[in-house]
């Protein structure tokens, strides 16, 4: 039996290591983007992606320059578990404070740990603005929960782990 080419078996393995995928799954996504898909536009987003970089406060890659860097005396700092949830806090209210994006939540059964999800450069976004307290939008789970303990524990700070719908009346209450 012939191997399989190697190219292909980089791309079952690049799938295989996205969180919640499995070894089997990751097989029939490649053998679909392959034959069915189309592999040379997913190529190019994902060029565009890697070469945009992130933004070194606030992790995200819509970020066109250094945000953040006018705001001071800050009373909160926010910090999303995902982007999904920042945007769905941004339909609600209008935050131009401090933020950061996780994009993902500590799991230590998935091996998910702290340098995985940026904590070192979320812990010194948060060093910026001594007087926050932080609001983490992190899903009630142990995982999230566990997030928002870990950057507790390391950051400090006082603040609490929130819902969107939580995060927005905090911020109102700042009107
Ligand atoms: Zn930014």
């Amino acid at each position: 039996m012939a191997s399989r080419p190697r190219d292909y078996q980089l791309l079952c393995e690049a799938f295989d290591g996205l969180p919640g995928i499995g070894a089997q799954a990751a097989e029939r996504l490649a053998e679909w983007l392959v034959y069915h898909g189309d592999s040379r536009q997913m190529a190019e987003v994902l060029t565009r992606i890697g070469e945009a970089g992130l933004c070194r406060l606030c992790n995200r890659i819509q970020c066109q320059s250094e945000c953040q860097v006018n705001v001071d005396g800050a009373d909160y700092f926010l910090v999303a578990s995902t982007e999904a949830a920042l945007n769905r806090l941004f339909e609600i209210v209008d935050y131009q404070g401090p933020l950061f994006v996780l994009h993902g939540e500590l799991s230590p059964a998935s091996g998910v740990g702290p340098s995985q999800i940026g904590m070192d450069d979320l812990l010194a976004s948060v060093e910026r603005f001594p007087e926050a307290s932080l609001l983490i939008l992190a899903s009630d789970s142990v995982e999230g929960r566990t997030t928002a303990e870990y950057i507790f524990r390391r950051s400090g700070r006082a603040g609490e782990r929130v819902s969107v719908e939580r995060a927005c009346e905090i911020l109102r209450g700042l009107d």
